[in-house]
C-alpha cells in the first residue's frame, strides 16, 4: 500500500505505555509495512505531554482520571489533537490503535473503576479520528485494516 497508516507506538515495540512497557501484540504483521516506510508511529499520551511511566488512567464519559486521582483530560485531548494533525499531514485514512486504552481503544475500554472491567467503548483519540474520517482498527483487526488499505 502506498498510503500510510497511523499505528500506536506501543504496538511496535516502543516502551511508551503507562507502565513503561510496550505491547508487542500485532507487531509481526506490521513489520514489513514498517520496513517499507508505510507506518507513522505515535503515542498520543506521550505526545500530549504525559511522562512514562505514568499512573494508569481510565475514561469516564468525557473525562480521563488517573488511578491516583489526577485529571489527565487535558493531556489526553492534546494527544488526540496531535494524532489528528499527524493524520492530516500524512493524508492518513486508516489507523491501527491499541485496544482497551482510554486513548487508543476502538471497541473496548475499561469502565473507570480500576477493577479491570472492560466495557464497550472507545478512547479519546479514536473518537476524534473517527469524527474526522479516519477508520480506526485495533491489533485484533489488522487484517481488516490492511484489506481496506489495499482497496
Ligand atoms: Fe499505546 Fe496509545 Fe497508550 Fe500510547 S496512548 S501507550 S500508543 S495505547
Amino acid at each position: 500500500t502506498s498510503s500510510k497508516i497511523l499505528v500506536s507506538a506501543c504496538l511496535m515495540g516502543k516502551p511508551v505505555r503507562y507502565d513503561g512497557q510496550c505491547a508487542s501484540q500485532g507487531t509481526e504483521k506490521l513489520l514489513h509495512l514498517q520496513e517499507q516506510g508505510c507506518l507513522v508511529l505515535l503515542c498520543p499520551e506521550v505526545a500530549g505531554g504525559l511522562p512514562t511511566p505514568r499512573a494508569p488512567a481510565e475514561r469516564i464519559s468525557e473525562r480521563i482520571k488517573s488511578q491516583t486521582g489526577d485529571d489527565f483530560t487535558d493531556a489526553f485531548i492534546r494527544g488526540a489533537e496531535k494524532a489528528l494533525v499527524m493524520c492530516q499531514d500524512h493524508n492518513i485514512k486508516i489507523a491501527i490503535l491499541k485496544e482497551n486504552s482510554p486513548s487508543c481503544g476502538s471497541d473496548f475500554i475499561y469502565d473507570g473503576s480500576f477493577t479491570g472491567t472492560k466495557i464497550s467503548g472507545s478512547g479519546i483519540v479514536t473518537d476524534l479520528l473517527r469524527a474526522n474520517g479516519v477508520s480506526v482498527f485495533s491489533e485484533h483487526t489488522i487484517d481488516l485494516a490492511l484489506k481496506l488499505a489495499n482497496q
